[in-house]
């Protein structure tokens, strides 16, 4: 299979595709701008225009995949220039609590504002339909277990495959693309080991207790590359929509790797990528460029179908 790319990309796929398809959306459950826009709403309602007119009824499903088991910020020895040697600088969004009895994380926050966004699609078009799924919900899912445990035991498999496809230096150390989070303290800042069979030892750096446990007595920070592979797996998955910044970086051949790798039991991988939306300083639009805005709908689609092979797509200041 091959990547598409773009709205002209959109346009090829959606001549391919039945309207049935499970289709794939991640996003990290920390907000929900204008560059989440494209990926999560205007593309997935382009889609079903394009089925429309082969006069096909969408009924797509949309899975959106709130990855709570990613991290609250980049730490590692310097993320720009080694993207493939980071870790979490504190811990994962679903440790990161605001109510003080820690019943309540940010993900809860964020995800009802995610899924109504994300659900104007089924307003228009009643017969697709969009269903969240945290990460941490298929924790003990065979295939989420399988991964994850083959990920602690061999980060080097992983980080050949990143050496393959990206121009940038992936070091030999620190090295580790799954870390448990640490039962005493809550953070993820140590090592976690393989003892046996399923269970792990988690030697924590901060609070220095090492815990001994099996698998489910964690929870864990994973990479989002490998852990894209058990959600594809476990869901059936048709095809992906994500931003382009992504393909940029070997996204799509980094991904067909770790399916060979997992010898993971998916269907021919196709993935989508949208534009990177700029914001009016010239930025890749992102909350932590502080430089995100708010768009109306229709004004966002005319510059995606007025720049059908764009990498880019500038928003404007009012
Ligand atoms: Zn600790």
């Amino acid at each position: 299979m091959k990547p598409f790319l773009y709205y002209k990309g959109l346009r090829d796929l959606s001549q391919e595709i039945t309207g049935n398809e499970n289709v794939y959306l991640g996003i990290r459950p920390y907000g929900f701008h204008a560059g989440n826009m494209l990926p999560f709403i205007i593309y997935p309602l382009l889609i079903c225009e394009e089925l429309k007119k082969r006069d096909i009824t969408p009924r797509l499903k949309f899975h959106i995949f709130l990855n709570d088991w990613e991290q609250d910020q980049l730490d590692g020895p310097d993320p720009i220039n080694y993207p493939f040697n980071v870790y979490p600088a504190n811990t994962t969004f679903q440790h990161v609590y605001v109510t003080p009895d820690k019943k309540k994380n940010i993900v809860d926050i964020w995800e009802p504002v995610i899924v109504k966004g994300v659900s104007s699609i089924t307003k228009i078009y009643p017969e697709t339909s969009v269903k969240a799924i945290r990460n941490s919900s298929i924790k003990n899912h065979p295939l989420m277990k399988k991964y994850l445990l083959q990920t602690l035991k061999n980060p080097e498999a992983i980080a050949d495959i990143l050496r393959k496809h990206t121009d940038k230096v992936v070091l030999a150390k620190p090295l580790a693309y799954a870390i448990a989070v640490c039962p005493n303290c809550g953070l993820v800042k140590g090592q976690t080991t393989i003892e046996y069979g399923d269970t792990l030892k988690h030697k924590c750096s901060f609070c220095k207790v090492v815990t001994v446990g099996e698998y489910d007595s964690f929870d864990f920070w994973f990479y989002h590359k490998p852990l894209a592979i058990p959600r594809l797996e476990i869901f059936n998955i048709d095809f992906c929509i994500t931003g382009g910044d992504h393909f940029s970086e070997g996204d799509y051949y980094i991904r067909e790797d770790l399916i060979k790798l997992f010898q993971a039991k998916v269907k021919p991988l196709i993935v989508l990528y949208t534009p990177e939306v700029l914001g009016y300083n010239g930025q890749r639009m992102g909350k932590s460029k502080k430089n995100t805005v708010i768009i109306p709908l229709k004004q966002l689609i005319n510059i995606v179908k007025d720049n059908p092979r764009s990498k880019y797509i500038q928003i404007n200041e009012k």
